[in-house]
C-alpha cells in the first residue's frame, strides 16, 4: 500500500520552503514537490534588497538555497515533480504527480505564480530565441546589444536596470504613462543614461520569426494609433504573473483571475466553507502584497495550521 504522508507542500519557493522548515521542525517530515519552476520566482531574480536581516541584500538563488538547506536539516524531503491532478474530495488527499501517485493527510498549496506573456504569436514563436521573461537568466546573452523591456511595474524596472549591465541600450516600453512601479525604482530607471523610457507604447509584433531570432519590434502608440519599428536583439517581459492554481478549479474557491481565495490568509474554501486540511500560502493566494517576506509569512502560518490540524487528528 502507498504510504500516507502527513503533509505535502506544493512548490519550492519562499513560501513552500518556509512551510517546509516549520512542518519539518515540528516533526512531520514534509514532502516538497518542487514544481515546474524549482525555487520559484526568487531563484530567477538578482539582488533582494528588502528581505529583513540582509542589510547589504542577498542574491535570490542564495536565499532560496539557504531556506532549502534549513528545511532539509530538519527532515524535509524534496521531489523534482509537478502536480498533474488532485482529488480533494477524499481523505487522504490523492495527488497525481509526474512522479506517480501520492497520498497525504494535509496539503499546503504554495505553487506561486508564473510569468505572464503578451500572447501574440510572434512573441510565442521567439521564446528562447531572443524573447525572455527572465533577465537574470538570459541577460548575459545580450552583451553589447540593444534590447527592450515591457512593463510599468517594479519587475520591469528591476529587469531594465539589471539589463543595463549587458545591453548597449534598454528601451522600456509601457502601455500607459502612469506607473505601478515604486517611486525609488522609477527614479533609478529615469536616472540611468542607458535606459530610454517609451510610454503609451505596445508591441504589435516581434520581428524575426523567419530568422528564428529577434530583429526588432513593431510598436503601436496607444494614444494616436501610429506605428513604428525599433531595432532590438532581445525582448524581455516584465508584465506580472499568473497564479498556478488551475488544478484546483472546481475543488477550491478561486477569484476571477484564478487566485485561490483564502480566509485568514491560509484557509482554503469551497463554496465559502473551509476545506479541512488544505491550506494555501504565498503568491498563489496573494494578489495584493506578493513579496518574498509575505510569502514566507503565510508559508509559516499554513505550516502552523497543518500542525494544529494533525494534532487534532491525533498525529
Ligand atoms: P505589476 O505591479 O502587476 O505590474 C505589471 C505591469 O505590466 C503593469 O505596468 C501592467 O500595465 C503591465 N502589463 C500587464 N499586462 C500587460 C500586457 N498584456 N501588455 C503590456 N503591459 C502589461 O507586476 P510586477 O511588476 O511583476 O510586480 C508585482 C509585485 O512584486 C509588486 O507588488 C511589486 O512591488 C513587487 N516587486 C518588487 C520588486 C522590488 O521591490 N525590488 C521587484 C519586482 C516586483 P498597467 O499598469 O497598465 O496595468
Amino acid at each position: 500500500m502507498t504510504q500516507v504522508q502527513d503533509t505535502v507542500i506544493l512548490g519550492s519557493g519562499c513560501s513552500g520552503l518556509t512551510a517546509a522548515i516549520y512542518t519539518a521542525r515540528a516533526g512531520f517530515k514534509p514532502l516538497v514537490l518542487e514544481g515546474h519552476e524549482p525555487g520559484g520566482q526568487l531563484s530567477i531574480t538578482s539582488l533582494v534588497e528588502n528581505f529583513p536581516g540582509w542589510p547589504d541584500g542577498i542574491q535570490g538563488p542564495e536565499l532560496i538555497e539557504n531556506m532549502k538547506k534549513q528545511a532539509a536539516k530538519f527532515g524535509a524531503t524534496f521531489q523534482l515533480a509537478h502536480l498533474n491532478a488532485v482529488d480533494l474530495s477524499q481523505r487522504p488527499i490523492k495527488l497525481t504527480t509526474s512522479a506517480g501517485e501520492i497520498l497525504t493527510r494535509t496539503l499546503i498549496i504554495a505553487s506561486g505564480a508564473s510569468a505572464r506573456w503578451l500572447g501574440i504569436p510572434s512573441e510565442q514563436a521567439l521564446i528562447g530565441h531572443g524573447v525572455s521573461s527572465c533577465a537574470t537568466c538570459d541577460g548575459f546573452f545580450f552583451r553589447g546589444k540593444p534590447i527592450a523591456v515591457v512593463g510599468g511595474g517594479d519587475s520591469a524596472m528591476e529587469e531594465a536596470l539589471f539589463l543595463t549591465r549587458f545591453a548597449s541600450k534598454v528601451t522600456l516600453l509601457h502601455r500607459r504613462d502612469a506607473f505601478r512601479a515604486s517611486k525609488i525604482m522609477l527614479e533609478r530607471v529615469k536616472e540611468n543614461p542607458k535606459i530610454e523610457l517609451r510610454t503609451n507604447s505596445t508591441v504589435d509584433e516581434v520581428l524575426g520569426v523567419e530568422d528564428k531570432s529577434v530583429k526588432g519590434l513593431k510598436l503601436r502608440d496607444t494614444k494616436d494609433g501610429s506605428t513604428c519599428v525599433i531595432e532590438v536583439d532581445g525582448l524581455f517581459l516584465g508584465i506580472g504573473h499568473e497564479p498556478n492554481a488551475k488544478a484546483f478549479a472546481g475543488q477550491l474557491d478561486l477569484d476571477g483571475d484564478g487566485y485561490i481565495k483564502t480566509q485568514n490568509n491560509v484557509f482554503t474554501t469551497l463554496n465559502g466553507e473551509v476545506v479541512p486540511g488544505v491550506f494555501a500560502s504565498g503568491d498563489v493566494q496573494d494578489r495584493r502584497y506578493r513579496q518574498a517576506i509575505t510569502a514566507a509569512g503565510t508559508g509559516c502560518m499554513a505550516a502552523l495550521e497543518v500542525e494544529k490540524y494533525l494534532e487534532e487528528q491525533g498525529r
